[in-house]
């Protein structure tokens, strides 16, 4: 008799990967380039062919960001493991921060900070709505936080927040901006050093079209003096932004070994940013937003209404579509993945149930992804009213 217990017979069939098209909120599809590039030789993590990878990608995200920060790195993990970063970072025990809450990712930040014993102060508006430059001096001038978070593109609300004269605000207060902006860089404008942005961060499966695992983060030359100046050690052991620094080549010591990168996951980011700069920064904002002037004519086409009212608070990476009286968001959706592969998502927080969220990144923004989205919508729409009456 074995002292072992069986094997699972789970892993003795092969896997399933139905081809699907993701036009949720993220991940979005990979290219066959970025998908090879996972499957390329591993390479150890700090091995001269490695290291140059790292210094690719590194450039790629300052191109995306428009940067010339030198603490510019990527973190091993997902968006909120840059979330993590810049928090356990830029915030000590008993610091103040503003957090800008208009949807999921303003909660996320805040419980974030709590957990690392800051003082969260907050300012909302509700989800599908934006942050005015005196709402947010109001909060600075009130609550003389040392850090204030704000979200690019929130993907829970689908609105694009304003970023320009937020940073010269946040410094005529003295106070850091950090900006999180996951599910909008690549696919719209951002100008981190013009805009004074302190801490900005985003991630691999949106607009790069890589597969999630590695987030480029980047610090202003303040936030890195702010760290460096900390009178108490970074809670995060994995996260110290010292030492991703030196991994990552942004100081003048040899890199050490901190810990493995996720290495293949660096391969197909580095393919997702070459792809951005082959494209051009421009291109692909003016692409992302011609495919979603489509999609919102389409969708209003259908008789369906936007969350977003005014248009140029409106995300073009994620839109917000209401669900009409009497409509099951989900079997909406569900259809559309079972007959169209076509992935639809739903609402989070108070949108749940009443939005549908479609994405349009990377890869994905063509015309004939918009035009494949609306009509999966479509006859699925009429496929459920058809079955109610
Ligand atoms: N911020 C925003 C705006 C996001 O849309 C997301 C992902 N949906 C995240 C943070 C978190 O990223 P991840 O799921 O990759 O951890």
């Amino acid at each position: 008799m074995s002292t072992v217990s069986a094997p699972p017979k789970s892993l003795m069939k092969p896997m399933v990967f139905p081809q699907k098209l993701m036009m949720g909120p993220g991940p979005s599809n990979c290219p066959p380039r970025v998908l090879n590039a996972c499957a390329m030789p591993i390479l150890g993590h700090l091995h001269p062919e490695f290291t140059q990878i790292m210094d690719e990608v590194k450039e790629g995200v300052k191109y995306m960001f428009q940067t010339k920060n030198e603490w510019t790195v990527c973190v091993s993990g997902t968006g909120h493991a840059a979330m993590e970063t810049a928090c356990c970072n830029l915030l000590e025990s008993g610091e103040t921060t503003l957090v800008c809450c208009n949807g999921l990712w303003g909660e996320r930040f805040s419980d974030m900070a709590l957990r690392n014993g800051a003082v969260v102060k907050r300012i909302e508006r509700p989800m599908g709505e934006v942050f005015t430059l005196g709402e947010i001096e109001e909060g600075l001038r009130k609550y003389c936080p040392s850090v204030l978070f704000i979200t690019h593109g929130e993907s829970s609300g689908s609105t694009l927040q304003p970023l320009e004269g937020i940073g010269a605000l946040c410094h005529k207060y003295n106070c850091l901006l950090l900006v999180d902006s996951v599910a909008a860089c690549g696919g719209v404008p951002m100008y981190m050093d013009k805009w004074e942005i302190d801490v900005l961060y985003t991630g691999s499966q949106k607009v790069l079209s890589a597969p999630p695992g590695a987030s480029p983060i980047s610090f202003s030359p303040k936030a890195k003096a702010k760290v460096q100046g900390r009178k108490t050690k970074i809670r995060s052991w994995y996260f110290d932004m010292n030492e991703l620094a030196n991994y990552w080549g942004c100081d003048d010591g040899p890199r050490r070994y901190h810990h493995t990168g996720p290495i293949n996951c660096v391969y197909a980011l580095r393919e997702g940013l070459a792809r951005l700069a082959e494209e051009g920064l421009e291109k692909s904002w003016a692409n992302h937003r011609h495919c979603v002037e489509e999609l919102w004519e389409g969708i209003e086409k259908m008789g369906l209404q936007l969350l977003v009212k005014d248009k140029a608070n409106r995300l073009p990476c994620v839109t917000g579509v209401k669900v009409p009286n009497g409509v099951n968001w989900k079997e909406v959706s569900d259809y559309a993945m079972k007959n169209h592969r076509v992935e639809i998502s739903g609402g989070l927080g108070q949108q749940a149930g009443k939005i549908w969220r479609i994405g349009i990144m990377g890869y994905n923004a063509t015309p004939d992804n918009v035009r494949r989205v609306l009509r999966a919508l479509d006859d699925a729409l009429k496929f459920t009213r058809g079955q109610a009456s």
